[in-house]
């Protein structure tokens, strides 16, 4: 028998939920299809588990600096099954909180893996439905075949479920994963070399970041590779070998391949670029009549907010009398390490390639909190302004709570904020924030190239 409904969405992950929940409140029936558990990667093997591990990771930094505050008590130690334990408690409440959602919702939860047959019809097992629309939400994984061998390597979602940490471990890659994790498994007694191509960690952000976190990541003892990659990994009895570009050869019992991540398409039955990912337009309309992509499917912006604001955008448009697109001019993103960093808006290179002249602020400090316990922890801000209209075009941070302040000043940029908006802005004293309303001089003025 055929089952018929307004939506069928294939992946119960964030942008998923986001899109059948708000498609339910319209009206619609809305079926979604999961082959795994109800949640996604952000809160089964992400952003959430992610950020308990980085909570974990920061307590020794807190226990060394709450003895610069006359604090006393035995040495700490940490263990990383209590930790995955508490971890797999979490992941199952908010997995039934989700189950709970979208029974509350009125959405059907159809258990197993999608795959259309046509633009209106999917096939789950034994089971055929068919809808008006169909939303492709399914994802991404780990790259498994990034370099030769690297299939042997453990991913950041098997990093989440040990029991027991490694003595010493390498991570292949400089992207968000990587550094997250280095900076995380460094503190947690970890010996972690990493190695990836470019000069520094985390391309595509600004320079003043990838330094600092360069810097951050060497403080807490992280063996950095720069333009090194191994150019293949070898399972050994006692782990893994990474043979190296220069012939080299190095074994460690446990290494983390965070070479990226590729879209969930196979056997969908969809048209995919080269990277796997599913074309959309600016309505997320595929090339199919009727079939929808959003979130990490489409290698865009492969963040969270983004995926759940074009789920329900895509739901208003449907069934709402709202249709509307998502402006993903200003995204601000946050790379949580220890300290973490976040940007909003272009870095200064990319500012300067569009043309823009900048006046660009900035300011590198130790926080009174550091100062008082001697320790070596550095905030850095950067601000870039237009020169030509006085807006300011981007907040880039590094330091405790950046992202909650990047959050912030980010409703700031999306209102058009000026320069003088920030300089007539009273200060909060004392707080590190502050600092973004009283950097008054310019550090530099910079022009793109051509106008030089
Ligand atoms: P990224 O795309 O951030 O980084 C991939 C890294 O792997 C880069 O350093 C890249 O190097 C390197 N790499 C790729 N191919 C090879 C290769 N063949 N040999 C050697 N190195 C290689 O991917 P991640 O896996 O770290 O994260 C995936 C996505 O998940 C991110 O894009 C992000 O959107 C999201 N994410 C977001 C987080 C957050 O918001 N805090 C946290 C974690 C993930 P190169 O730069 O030289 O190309």
């Amino acid at each position: 028998m055929t089952e018929s409904y307004d939506l069928i969405t294939l992946g119960a992950g964030s942008g998923g939920m986001a899109a059948s929940r708000r498609a339910a409140l319209h009206g619609a029936k809305v079926a979604i299809v999961e082959s795994h558990r109800v949640g996604g990667t952000c809160v089964l093997r992400g952003c959430v588990p992610k950020k308990q591990l980085m909570y974990a990771a920061q307590f020794g930094d807190a226990l060394a600096e709450a003895r610069g505050f006359g604090w006393t008590f035995a040495a700490p130690s940490f263990n990383m099954a209590q930790w995955a334990a508490a971890k797999a408690a979490e992941a199952a409440r908010l997995e039934a909180l989700y189950r709970d959602l979208l029974q509350a919702s009125g959405v059907t939860l159809v258990e197993g893996w999608g795959c259309l047959e046509g633009p209106k019809t999917v096939v789950v097992g034994n089971r055929r439905l068919t809808a008006r629309h169909v939303l492709i939400a399914t994802g991404a994984a780990p790259v498994t075949d990034s370099l030769p061998g690297i299939e042997h390597c453990a991913t950041s979602d098997g990093l989440l479920d040990l029991q027991t940490l490694p003595e010493r471990a390498a991570i292949i890659g400089g992207g968000y994963i990587a550094v997250e994790f280095a900076s995380m498994l460094s503190r947690l007694g970890v010996a972690t070399t990493m190695f990836f191509r470019d000069r520094a960690p985390l391309r595509g952000f600004d320079d003043m970041l990838r330094d600092a976190a360069s810097a951050a990541l060497q403080r807490a003892g992280v063996n950095l590779c720069p333009g090194l990659v191994p150019q293949r990994v070898q399972q050994t009895a006692n782990g893994l070998r990474l043979v190296l570009a220069d012939t080299r050869e190095l074994e460690f019992p446990w290494v983390l391949n965070a070479t990226g991540r590729r879209p969930n398409t196979s056997g969908l039955g969809v048209a995919v670029d080269a990277h796997g990912a599913v074309p959309v337009d600016d309505r997320w309309q595929t090339a199919l009549p009727g079939v929808y992509a959003i979130g990490d499917v489409t290698n865009r912006k492969n963040l969270t907010p983004v995926a759940i604001a074009e789920g329900r955008a895509l739901a208003d448009t449907l069934f709402g009398a709202t249709p509307r697109t998502v402006d993903l001019g200003l995204v601000p993103s946050a790379v949580f390490m220890v300290p973490p960093m976040a940007s909003v808006g272009p870095t200064e290179s990319d500012a300067l390639a569009a043309g823009h002249v900048l006046k660009v602020f900035e300011t590198d400090f130790r926080t009174m909190k550091q100062a008082f316990v001697g320790g070596h922890e550095r905030t850095q801000m950067k601000l870039l302004v237009d020169a030509a209209c006085d807006r300011v075009l981007a907040v880039h941070m590094m330091g405790t709570d950046a992202p909650e302040i990047v959050q912030a000043l980010t409703v700031a940029l999306t209102a058009g904020a000026t320069k003088a908006d920030f300089d007539r802005t009273m200060a909060l004293h004392p707080t590190v924030a502050e600092e973004f309303v009283l950097m008054r001089e310019p550090a530099r003025m910079v022009k793109p190239p051509a106008a030089a």
